[in-house]
């Protein structure tokens, strides 16, 4: 899935690429996808982008200057295989095509998603898309969070910091990649209690928040299109069995149905091997 980093350099190249031209049509292809009925998207139509924007990892898409009160925003989840992509063919039927939108200059961007499950989702707003859902709901930005919200975030409710990391209503943008490589960086236990942690420990924490998400922002500017997961350069992201480049122990992971928890003993749980008794795969 797309994380904060892979959506704010995608919004940036969009901007580029798209940014000034009219919009001709918004077209959604599947019956799923739209998220609101009111306003109609085609008041879009002839209005100018003015930019590309992110919010946690979604991307608002805005028509008219931001100040303007008739602006007009798509807002887009990717959700998990969600890609919002040049539609060079524009074909009537596109292979996963879910909702494209049509320029003036006659390029277009289609939003496709992989697999059978449809969970990507498009809402038009009037107004300030901020406000509305479903970009009202989210916490602060985790590349935005200042120490002292990192702080209250981990007070709010009593819960392992992988959870909490992946959680858009604590912290908005992260996703699993960052959280097992926040973890790691910040040399604590994805299982850590977020209200047992100490003041050095949170400081820790924000300080490999900050980290992770600017070098994987500096991986994502530097490509001309959204990587995918297994591109992304990582320290314990999906290395289980490999070597930690830190102190060369073995990366370990905790799976789970959709996901895993990757880390590694030594750098983060004083050498303990992780299980989880509730939902591991011992027991199933
Ligand atoms: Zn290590």
């Amino acid at each position: 899935m797309p994380e904060l980093p892979e959506v704010q350099a995608h919004a940036e190249r969009l901007t580029g690429s798209f940014g000034g031209q009219p919009l001709e049509r918004f077209t959604p292809l599947s019956f799923s996808v739209m998220k609101t009925v009111q306003p109609a998207a085609d008041e879009a139509d002839g209005v100018l982008l003015h930019s590309f924007t992110r919010r946690g990892k979604l991307l608002v898409a805005h028509f008219g200057a931001p100040d303007d009160p008739a602006t007009i925003s798509f807002v887009v989840h990717l959700m998990q295989g969600g890609r919002l992509v040049p539609d060079d063919k524009q074909s009537p039927r596109p292979r996963n095509g879910l909702a494209r939108w049509r320029f003036g200059d006659g390029r277009a961007l289609l939003l496709t998603e992989a697999g059978k499950e449809h969970k990507a989702g498009v809402w038009v707003h009037s107004g300030d898309p901020l406000a509305q859902p479903p970009l009202d709901s989210l916490g602060i930005d985790a590349d935005a969070a200042t120490l002292e919200q990192v702080r209250s975030a981990l007070a709010a409710k009593n819960q392992r910091l992988h959870g909490f990391l992946r959680d858009q209503h604590g912290l908005a943008g992260l996703g699993r990649m960052l959280a097992n490589e926040i973890c790691h960086t910040a040399t604590l236990s994805p299982f850590a209690m977020t209200t047992k942690l100490t003041a050095a420990e949170i400081d820790r924490l924000y300080a490999a928040i900050h980290r992770c998400i600017d070098s994987a922002l500096a991986f994502e500017r530097g490509l001309d299109a959204m990587s995918t997961s297994a591109d992304r350069p990582g320290a314990v992201h999906r290395r289980k069995g490999a070597v930690c480049p830190i102190c060369g122990d073995t990366i370990r992971a905790v799976e789970y149905n959709a996901y895993e928890v990757d880390y590694c003993p030594s750098c983060q749980t004083g050498g303990k091997v992780l299980a989880d008794n509730t939902t591991s795969k011992f027991l199933k």
